[in-house]
């Protein structure tokens, strides 16, 4: 089983944090679905017949096209993959292209599952990230979502945000719950640098993030989704009755994905490779034949890095034993070295030769995961850093 996930580049307006691949002129948007179309017949071998287990549209805005529009994507994927009849396809979609009508007709699409990009519902909130729709349109969205028969949801939610009051982002989270969506994505505001917010917070023109109200934010979300039966798989992702993200959670599990769109990304277990983020150059390499793509042959540090990067995230943690089988024991010794760094700090357990991170622990997930790091020499011989 395999996954293929296609980027849509454009958005109504740029949200102050993002740092994703879009364009905010639709002009050139006819060309770039043509490209898309082209893409999907010529990279049928990158998963070498497998079978297509999830879709994901991602951006950029997805919900900025029109069913017609992803009805033509998805003829042309069938055309060229085998689709599994219970594949999960999800629709990253805003708020304020969510009509009523909108919605009818993407329910005569295969899309079965949204991911709505909600973050906050609070006014100054939304006004700080610069985001195109305002709180009632985030509450409203939901209830038309399910109205048209749409159970499987998933919102995304950011804390962190200096517009939003503890007591705020406690209201955000009972609105997420009382919604009764069984996904929610709770992503720390980040500033990212040369975005917009970085900019505007190093002229003083928007308040800074505070760091230490955010961890709060974060461990203060862990109790209350918890008291509400939501599980936390994976550091920013909670569902109900384990209804996990198919298509997210296939990535942290190393399961081979294509990735059609400007700078969409593709894994095959061997290699990865990128597209450019640019749509101009996106189309003139698909149409004009031109080698667009760029590749990276993964060598054995990268596989394990990757391993210990996102398994570290995710309740099913890191498979030590699996790891000793893979490259061995000496590799599982390093791990371990390298843990008693923070061995007194109760940031980590491992439990049956699985490594999972505690609640205080995964506030620091990257520092561990980078602490667990490794390189390799030209032979191949793996070393930690
Ligand atoms: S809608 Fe999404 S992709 Fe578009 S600017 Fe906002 S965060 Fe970025």
């Amino acid at each position: 089983m395999a996954g293929i996930y296609i980027h849509i580049p454009f958005c109504k307006q740029a949200c102050n944090y993002c740092n994703f691949y879009f364009s905010t002129s639709l002009e050139h948007k006819n060309e770039v679905i043509g490209a898309l179309l082209q893409e999907i017949e010529e990279r049928k071998d990158f998963l070498s017949n497998e079978k297509i287990d999830t879709i994901y549209f991602g951006g950029g805005t997805p919900s900025i096209l029109s069913a017609d529009e992803l009805e033509k994507i998805f003829d042309k994927l069938n055309t060229r993959f085998d689709i599994n009849s219970g594949a999960e396809i999800t629709l990253e979609a805003n708020p304020d292209d969510l009509s009523k009508e909108k919605l009818r007709a993407l329910k005569q699409t295969p899309i079965n599952r949204f991911s709505i990009g909600i973050q906050s519902f609070i006014d100054a909130d939304l006004k700080y990230m610069n985001r195109a729709h305002n709180s009632k349109e985030a509450i409203d969205c939901i209830s038309r979502t399910q109205d048209t028969g749409f159970e499987n949801i998933s919102i995304d939610l950011i804390y962190g945000t200096p517009t939003l009051s503890t007591e705020d982002w406690v209201k955000n989270i009972e609105h997420a719950v009382d919604a009764q969506v069984p996904h929610i994505s709770a992503y720390a505001l980040t500033v990212e640098q040369n975005t917009k917010l970085d900019i505007l917070i190093k002229k003083k023109l928007l308040a800074p993030v505070d760091e230490i109200k955010s961890s709060e934010q974060f461990l203060i979300m862990l109790d209350l989704l918890e008291a509400k039966h939501f599980e936390q798989y994976e550091i920013s992702n909670f569902c109900k009755d384990e209804q996990y993200s198919r298509h997210n959670s296939s990535y942290w599990k190393g399961i081979n994905y294509l990735g059609i769109g400007p700078s969409a990304h593709s894994f095959n277990g061997e290699y990865r490779s990128w597209n450019p983020s640019s749509n101009m150059k996106y189309v003139q390499g698909v149409v004009g034949g031109k080698d667009y793509q760029t590749m990276e042959i993964l060598l054995p540090h990268d596989i394990i890095n990757e391993q210990i990067m996102t398994g570290i995230r995710t309740k099913w943690g890191i498979n030590l034993e699996i790891l000793q089988q893979k490259y061995g024991k000496e590799i599982v010794e390093e791990i371990h070295f390298n843990l008693q760094e923070n061995a007194n700090k109760n940031w980590y357990i491992i439990e049956n030769n699985i490594l999972t991170l505690t609640r205080e622990g995964k506030l620091f997930a990257d520092r561990i995961a980078s602490d667990l790091f490794f390189d390799s020499t030209e032979d191949g011989e793996l070393f930690s850093l």
